[in-house]
This record gives structure tokens, sequence and C-alpha cells, in this order.
């Protein structure tokens, strides 16, 4: 049985993020013994808040130099957690530090890498990794023999962990030339209103090129498309996604939903997002883009045409209706119900 290192990092303000604890779980699920090896500004914290995780041990690599993510430091830092914990296969949540720095790490140890990992499990006492190819067409089990492997999942794929924080005794590790050459500024990220990607929300609502279209009364109404689909996102905190033809229009200069970009399409040549619900709207349901959709288990689309793709096969419930009206109505009886609450 290989010695497994569970590889995390806290968040900016000292958490462990969503996808680091269902790391926990998977590493849990596996049934044998592991170690923790954390790495921020001050792990303390989340180290307790994990007390009851069954780590054998918790390491640490702790200061102002890792609290910020920079490839050199958090590289350095997962070299030298994976050094003191000799492990021979190493689990790490696909965060954007570990992501950037942990093939890099793999390198420097010698060993393996696989990222985009999909689920893990024990199978005659070698661990086995599956993983999707060719845009999620393929669904592959593999195992490899070469060490140290790390494996770096997806989130979404276990449950988060939950259980007793307590106080617990870090082991600090020590890291040898840590270079800080690059200095991190500051960060950039749009304002919490404008952030339409929410990988964690319940519903992916999907908005696609028909809210741009001429409608019955001969004339587009993108506006009011505009003010229904962010009411809806503000009230509801669902996840944008989008068609490709309609996050096209913006590149060809035509009257489009300027809080859409490339980032929120969905489907082969976009996103596989994982969420339990969808409500795709205004979209034809186009094998393309319903390639996307992999990941949503219960499916729903609002279409004008009873004969769309989603009415083949493709969604679990189909509303033949018009859009506009569906969704202004659905604003009001959310805006209703947060008003009573
Ligand atoms: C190689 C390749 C890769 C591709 N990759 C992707 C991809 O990653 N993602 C992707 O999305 N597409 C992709 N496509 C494109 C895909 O095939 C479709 O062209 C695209 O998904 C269509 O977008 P749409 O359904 O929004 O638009 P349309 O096909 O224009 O459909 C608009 C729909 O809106 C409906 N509608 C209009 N008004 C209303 C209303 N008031 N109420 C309700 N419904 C209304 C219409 O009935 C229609 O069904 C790819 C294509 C190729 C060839």
């Amino acid at each position: 049985m290989d010695r497994i290192l569970v590889l995390l990092h806290t968040d900016a303000d000292g958490v462990l993020s969503k996808t680091a604890l269902e790391v926990l779980s998977a590493a849990n699920a596996l049934g044998g013994e592991f170690v923790v090896g954390l790495c921020g500004r001050d792990v303390q914290a989340a180290a307790d808040s994990i007390a009851g995780c069954g780590a054998s041990r918790l390491l640490a690599v702790s200061g102002d130099t890792f609290g910020e993510s920079r490839y050199a430091t958090d590289a350095a830092a997962a070299e030298a957690l994976c050094r003191a914990a000799g492990a021979g296969l190493i689990l790490a949540p696909a965060s954007v530090r570990w992501a950037r720095a942990l093939p890099g790490v793999a390198h420097r140890l010698a060993g393996v890498i696989d990222t985009h990992v999909t689920s893990i499990s024990m199978e005659d006492g070698a661990p086995r990794v599956g993983r999707w190819y060719y845009r999620q067409r393929i669904e592959a089990a593999l195992t490899r023999t070469k060490r140290p492997w790390i494996v770096v999942l997806e989130s979404g794929c276990a449950p988060a962990w939950q259980g007793e924080a307590g106080r617990v005794v870090l082991e600090s590790v020590e890291v040898a030339n840590a270079a800080t050459r690059t200095r991190v500024l500051g960060v950039h990220s749009p304002k919490a209103n404008e952030q339409t990607i929410r990988p964690d929300a319940a519903l992916l609502f999907v908005a696609g090129a028909g809210w741009t279209k001429k409608q019955a009364d001969g004339q587009p109404h993108v506006d009011v498309a505009g003010e229904l689909i962010l009411g809806f996102l503000r009230n509801s905190a669902a996840s944008l996604g989008s068609s490709k033809s309609l996050v096209d229009l913006s590149g060809e200069g035509q009257a489009v939903l300027p809080f859409l970009t490339h980032m929120n399409q969905v489907g082969q040549t976009g996103s596989t997002p994982r969420h339990p619900k969808g409500l795709a709207t205004c979209c034809h349901g186009e094998e393309p883009h319903v390639v996307g959709w992999r990941f949503i288990n219960d499916r729903r689309a609002v279409n004008l045409d009873a004969n769309c793709g989603w009415a083949r096969g493709k969604a679990d419930v189909v509303y033949v209706a018009d859009a506009f009206a569906v969704m202004a109505r659905v604003n009001e009886i959310l805006k209703t119900r947060s008003a009573a609450t």
C-alpha cells in the first residue's frame, strides 16, 4: 500500500476550500493511513478545522512567503511536503495554485502526475483513477506503477469532508531555496456581482442565442433579455453558461449580452461544468452544446420549438414556451419569496 499524502493549501482568508475538503474525503474513502500536508500563511486554524479527519500526521509549510500564489514558492513548498511525507501517492485539489505548480513538482520528484482526475479508488491494493478524454466522450480507468504519483482531483467529485474540529500539533517542514524574486503585487478579480461563473452553484442557467433573436413582434429585445437573465442570477445564485452561438455574437460586433464571454461557453469547445441541475433557455440543444452537459444531473429547457434538440431525449423536461415570459414570471416569484424571508 502506498504512503498517501493529501496536499492542501489554505485560501487567502486562511481556510480550506470546499475542493480541498473533497480531496480529504476521497483520501478517507481509500481506507488506509494518510498524512496531510498544509501550505499557507498561517495554517493552524485550517489544521484545527480538520482535526478529526483521521490523518496520522499533519505537516505544515507556513509563513508570509507561502501566503500567496506564486509558482516558485508553491512548488518549493509542495516539494518539501512531499519529501517530508515520503509519499508514494499524493492527492491534491485542482485549485489554481496546485494546477500550476504540481506538474513541475512531479518533475522535481522524478515522479508522474495526472490532472483532471474525477475519481480514485483502491483495486487489489493499488490506486486506480478515473479520467475523461476527448471532450468527456471517453472515460478511462487507469493505474500507474511509477512513484511518486501526484493525482490532482477535479472539484465536485467527492462530498466535502465534515467532522470534528479540535487542536492539533503541526510538524513544521523547512523549505530550502524558495525563490521570492517574483513579487505578488495584488489580485485583480471581477466584482462579486460581475462574477457569473459559480462552480459551486446548485443550478446551471444556460442562455442561448434565441435571447438576441427577433421575437413575436418582429424585434429583438436584447436589453430585456439582459435584465431577465441578470435578475434571475441575482435571485437564484445560479451559475451562468452560454451556447457558442451567443458568445460568438460579441466577436461579430452584434448587439449582445455584455456580461457573457467565452468563459461562459458550455459544450464541445467550451466547458463541462458540474451542477445538480441545469436550465437551458433560448438554446436549441444541439449535440456540440449538450455534450458539455455530461455532468448535469437534472436537465430542463425552455424553448419555443417543440422539435428542438432538447425535446429529442436530451432533457428531462422541456417547457415549450416563450423564455421571456417564463423568466419574467420566475423572477417575480423569486422576488416575492426573498421579500417574504
Ligand atoms: C466543431 C464544433 C464545435 C462546437 N462547439 C460548441 C460548444 O462548445 N458549445 C455550443 O454551445 N455550441 C457549439 N457548437 C455550435 C452548436 O452546434 C450550435 O450551433 C450552437 O450550440 C447553437 O446555439 P444556440 O442553441 O444558442 O442558437 P440557435 O441554434 O440559434 O438556437 C436558438 C434557439 O432559441 C429558441 N428561441 C428563440 N426565441 C425564444 C424564446 N423567446 N423563448 C424560447 N426559445 C426561444 C429557438 O427556438 C432556437 O431553438 C459547435 C459547433 C461545431 C461545428
